[in-house]
This record gives structure tokens, sequence and C-alpha cells, in this order.
């Protein structure tokens, strides 16, 4: 079951020259940051309330955030992540309903949590996030 938006990711050219905009015109803290080489980017978290923005940087022209900074050169809202309580019943509900997946399981995202990714050309335009903490993980988020 979908509990909440978990988080919003939102691509970057660079975290250095973002995060000063979050911190400084917008007040919020940097909480975390993080590698995920799964996903070839670097990843600077803040809170605001309850939801988390993701700002993502790539480190590898390979990377899923390289290919969305070549078409959207200014960055932008990347995706956007439900958390759940049961990843893999939530991809399978989805799959179910007909949506492509881009991942049929679940893998190490940041944060400590498992992560897996709906195509958007089966959810409207919007890459979509499934999350949960990783059992026995540390949640972070
Ligand atoms: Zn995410």
């Amino acid at each position: 079951m979908l509990k909440k938006i978990d988080h919003l990711g939102i691509a970057v050219r660079s975290l250095d020259e973002a995060v000063p905009y979050y911190e400084k015109a917008l007040g919020l803290k940097c909480e975390h940051r993080e590698e995920v080489h799964s996903q070839k980017v670097r990843t600077a978290f803040f809170a605001v309330g309850e939801v988390h923005l993701e700002l993502l940087e790539p480190t590898d022209p390979e990377s899923p955030i390289a290919k969305f900074l070549e078409k959207n050169p200014a960055g932008g809202i990347h995706h956007i992540a439900f958390g759940t309580d049961g990843i893999e019943a939530q991809l399978q509900q989805a799959a179910g309903a007909g949506v492509k997946l881009i991942h049929e399981k679940p893998f190490d995202g940041a944060g400590g949590k498992l992560v897996a990714f709906l195509h958007p050309k089966s959810t409207f335009g919007v890459l979509t996030e499934f999350c949960t903490p990783k059992p026995g993980a540390t949640a972070q988020h």
C-alpha cells in the first residue's frame, strides 16, 4: 500500500551549484549526501516536512540523470517517489494493471532503501518510483 509521497527527485547539473539555492534561498538544510552507484548519481537530501527533495547529479554520461539533462538542459523534476510498505506487492499490482516496469525487482537506492521504477510511458509521463526501507537498515530519510 502506498503510504506517502516519500520524495521528489530533481535532476541538477551540479550539486555544488544547486545546493546553495535550497540552503540560502529556501532556507532548507542539506541532511545527507550520498553516491548511488547503481544509478550513477550523487544525491543530496533536504526535508520539507514529511517529504524530501532528492537532488540528483550524474556521475557518468550513461547515468539516467545525464540522459534526462540532455533533454532538459536546465534540469527539473525527474521523478516522484511513493513510500510503500510492500514494494514487491506494489510492483505486482502495477504490472497486473498493465504498467510497464523499468525494474521487475527492487534494488538498493539512496538512504538505505529498496527502490524500483515504473516506466513513464505507462504512467502518463511521470517517472514513478516505489521505495521502502530495507529490512534491517536504519532509515535515514
Ligand atoms: Zn528517488
